[in-house]
């Protein structure tokens, strides 16, 4: 079965999601026979199911949710709702911020005594899924709680997910030492205020450039980003860094044991 991960979407941002340019479905996660999702935006039971070869969500351990926006959170019940069997079985963890529970209920109450445990994101803290462990190193600047990821994958592999956030100094340290980095790169130029608080090809430049991992991946795609074509923009921050850096396609599926076969020890 191996270790990759699909991106089941690369949509980021109001017109690029709710047109469909690109779709909008999430991530599925594969360590092995564990298996878990990140963020289930609009689609994702659908993509996952219409996945070739097809990924059934009633295997899934776990579902985590970076923040309660639309484009993350939009299928997060539904996915519950086949990763317990239609809510017939006991099972499957959802990890997600305090706000997606209590100030805006993402998930439905109905739903939540089929699950086996669910757990409140927090700044700096450590979880695990069966034995796989990940963190939440910090809290990033977006305007609900958002929290990215950094799984510790056997083979000392570290995988990161930097979600949406305003660029902050802090983020280079929390997702230091990872061999993989996946960034949600929404735009290609700041916004005037810095309103929607996300990051842009300079800020992912500066990332990839202070915590050189092996491989960079952007996603989560805004229209500015799509116009300007996302493959252009990542052979730019790869020439600009010399890491090399990969535009997620919709359906891309990245296999780790074949990108880091020979490359699994950290240079510190
Ligand atoms: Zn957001």
């Amino acid at each position: 079965m191996g270790t990759f991960i699909k991106f089941l979407g690369t949509a980021g941002a109001r017109i690029v999601v709710s047109k469909q340019i690109r779709a909008s479905g999430g991530i599925w996660f594969q360590h092995d026979k564990l298996a878990f999702f990140i963020d289930p935006g609009p689609g994702a039971l659908v993509k996952a199911l219409t996945s070739k070869p097809k990924l059934e969500p009633w295997k899934l351990s776990a579902i985590l949710l970076s923040h309660r926006h639309i484009d993350h959170a939009n299928d997060l019940n539904i996915m519950v709702e086949s990763m317990t069997e239609g809510n017939t079985k006991k099972r499957g963890m959802v990890f997600l911020p305090k706000d997606a529970l209590e100030e805006e209920k993402v998930l439905f109450s109905y739903l939540t005594p089929m699950l086996q445990e669910i757990v409140l994101l927090e700044e700096g803290k450590e979880y695990s899924i069966g034995n796989l462990r990940f963190a939440t190193p910090c809290r990033h600047w977006h305007p609900v709680e958002t929290y990215g990821f950094k799984f510790y994958l056997k083979d000392n592999l570290t995988v990161s997910f930097i979600t949406d956030t305003l660029y902050n100094p802090k983020l280079q340290e929390a997702y230091q030492k990872s061999d993989l980095l996946i960034i949600n790169m929404v735009r290609t130029k700041p916004d005037n205020a810095n309103a929607v608080m996300h990051l842009n090809a300079d800020d992912v430049e500066k990332l990839v450039k202070a915590i050189k991992p092996k491989m960079a991946v952007i996603t989560h795609f805004g229209m500015q980003v799509i116009l300007n074509k996302p493959w252009k923009i990542a052979e730019e921050i790869s020439q600009k860094t010399g890491i090399q850096v990969v535009a997620a396609r919709d359906g891309m599926q990245l296999d780790l044991e074949s990108i880091f076969k020979n490359s699994v020890q950290h240079t510190t």
